[in-house]
């Protein structure tokens, strides 16, 4: 016997094409700037060993993590060169092991610059804050020595409100201009997802989407040319039929009014498949919409499926999961809901 498992009983059908549909849509947007891609965190829970050979022969070249350990997952796959690591070096062990590695830092504080001087230093990238007041160099250190000694390529800032209209946006791109006048560098960039629809002026050299390459909608003017990449599916384990009075699943939150065929499928809360679903989600099989009954388990999910009556164990059902439409319905972000998926899809 093989000591391989059996397939999953879940999996998350990626559309490549889409994905690769949806970096070229906003490299486009991208104007002069070249689009790169935030891969961190799985590729928003995609699958970064799917996402960065598609994105790579649609043309990226630049790619966002935010730790060390998820660069490492990457390096078979392409140059360390192309790695932006986004927290950068918190350690001299971190900074040592990036130098070697030959990855690219992004420098956050003065702290950071002299780990990566003490490491040897070389290509870097530094991230200024504007007025996000998260991770960043606070622009009072930007002339500090420290900055001045940095070899660095991009120059970048992160956007606190791209996906509104706030004022806080044309704040923050003129700060980020007047570092680009301060600091030498190679490429400038500030936009996300949501701010390469700010238009031109946050454009740059390099725009930095996530999101929006995995399916997600942050700005309305993106809607519509924006693709769903990942399709969330699940084997039905066990049919069974509900009489009258019969009710669903843990706390009895629903109640059958009427005989019921229902179906039992892998899918529950431990795969990202959230409670805030019960009696709300939606499947999809057989051409057919079948609604969640009752709460979501951990493991497992009951669904309707009265409409689809040749629906068989063994079957696979998908999840309704456009990220627009799902964030509404669930009251998730759509960034929730993609980087939530769990372990125990295939991808
Ligand atoms: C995650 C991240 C991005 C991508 O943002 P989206 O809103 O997903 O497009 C870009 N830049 C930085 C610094 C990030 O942390």
């Amino acid at each position: 016997m093989s000591p391989e498992a059996p397939p999953a009983a879940l999996r998350l059908r990626i559309d490549s094409e889409a994905l690769a549909d949806n970096w070229r849509a906003l490299d486009r947007w991208s104007g002069a700037a070249r689009a790169g891609a935030a891969v961190k965190a799985n590729a928003y829970g995609v699958g970064a060993e799917v996402s960065v050979p598609v994105l790579r022969k649609a043309g990226c070249r630049d790619f966002f993590v935010a730790h060390w350990g998820e660069a490492a997952k990457l390096l078979h796959l392409i140059p360390p060169q192309s790695i932006s690591v986004l927290h950068g070096p918190l350690t001299a062990t971190d900074a040592a092991w990036g130098k070697a590695m030959a990855l690219r830092p992004v420098i956050n504080s003065l702290g950071q610059a002299r780990l990566w001087h003490e490491a040897g230093g070389g290509l870097c990238d530094l991230m200024v804050d504007t007025g996000i007041n998260r991770l960043g160099l606070p622009l009072s250190d930007l002339a500090d020595p420290a900055i001045a000694r940095l070899d660095i390529d991009i120059l970048m800032s992160h956007l606190a409100c791209a996906d509104e209209d706030s004022p806080l946006n044309a704040t923050q791109l003129a700060r980020w201009q007047d570092a680009r006048r301060s600091i030498r560098h190679r490429r400038a960039s500030l936009a996300n997802s949501a701010g390469i629809a700010l238009g031109t002026d946050y454009h740059g050299d390099l725009t930095r989407p996530g999101l929006s390459l995995y399916g997600g909608v942050p700005h309305p003017q993106l809607a519509g040319h924006i693709r769903q990449v990942a399709y969330p599916q699940a084997a039905v384990m066990q049919i069974r039929q509900l009489n009258p009075g019969d009710s669903v699943g843990y706390n009895a939150i629903f109640v059958a009014n009427r005989p019921m065929r229902v179906a039992v499928i892998a899918l529950g809360y431990a795969d990202g498949y959230l409670r805030c679903w019960s009696g709300l989600g939606t499947m999809l099989g057989q051409g057919q919409r079948l609604p969640v009954l009752g709460r979501v388990s951990m493991d497992m999910t009951v669904i309707d499926v009265s409409a689809a009556p040749d629906l068989r164990e063994g079957d696979w059902v998908e999840a309704a999961y456009d990220l627009p439409g799902a964030a509404k319905i669930s009251g998730l972000s759509q960034y929730e809901l993609l980087t939530l998926l769990g372990q125990r899809f295939a991808r």
